[in-house]
């Protein structure tokens, strides 16, 4: 298992790489956010401890080059402030998780392996069928490259539809995940919202992506041609 750590303090960066190696990890160590950047990008790494404050290049920067990149290895971020920001932020750019300095070696070394237990497990960013596309980051959908625009619910009703594919939803279901209440209360919520989803992604389309299952519920499906 190869790790690479990024981190200009001297005392730290040894310190942490003595530690990793000793653990039986292959280790390199970068100074700044360039040289970490760089390596991040081009070696195969399984893992990368990223401090935040660094020269050169911040290690947000850093950490947007390496996903930009299509890595997608867990990132450990480290950071001197315990502040709320920072770590959304962290969270947000793609990082896996965080320790707030000053921490316990054997802190790290945990954290380092349970995420290199959890493995590359970042959720696909774009959910797709046939030619229609959804992106949970950017909140956007398309079909046929062209620009749908959903409302909250049915951008949710979607989502559930594509990460169920071939699965048939019940109404009741629909409406505890989607509407977060019960079956028997509006059933008709329900067909309304999807004749309305269905209007804005399969009507002007081919194939029909979403099927309805008479007396069940609906099903998203891809026809076996395309
Ligand atoms: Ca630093």
């Amino acid at each position: 298992m190869k790790i690479l750590i990024v981190e200009d303090e001297q005392k730290t960066g040894d310190y942490l790489k003595q530690g990793l190696v000793e653990a039986s990890f292959v280790v390199d160590l970068a100074r700044d956010g360039l040289d970490g950047m760089h390596l991040a990008q081009t070696g195969d790494y399984d893992l990368v401890v990223l401090d935040v404050m660094l020269p050169r290049l911040d290690g947000w920067g850093v950490l947007r080059a390496i996903r930009a990149a299509g890595k997608n290895m867990p990132v450990l971020f480290l950071t001197a402030r315990d502040q709320v920001e920072d770590r959304v932020k962290g969270l947000e750019l793609g990082a896996d998780d965080y320790l707030v300095k000053p921490f316990a070696f054997s802190e790290l070394l945990a954290r380092v392996r349970t995420l290199l237990r959890r493995g590359k497990v970042m959720e696909p960013e774009v959910l797709k069928a046939a030619d229609l596309e959804l992106d949970l980051l950017r909140r956007r959908v398309t079909r046929a490259g062209r620009r749908i625009e959903l409302t909250a619910k049915e951008f949710a009703l979607m989502e559930l539809l594509l990460r169920r594919r071939g699965e048939v939803l019940t109404r009741s279901l629909i409406a505890s995940q989607i509407w977060d209440m019960n079956f028997d209360s509006d059933t008709n919520v329900i067909e309304v919202a999807v004749r309305r989803l269905r209007a804005k992604v399969d009507d002007d389309f081919e194939p029909k992506l979403i099927v309805t299952v008479r007396g069940m519920g609906y099903v998203l499906e891809v026809p076996e041609s395309v």
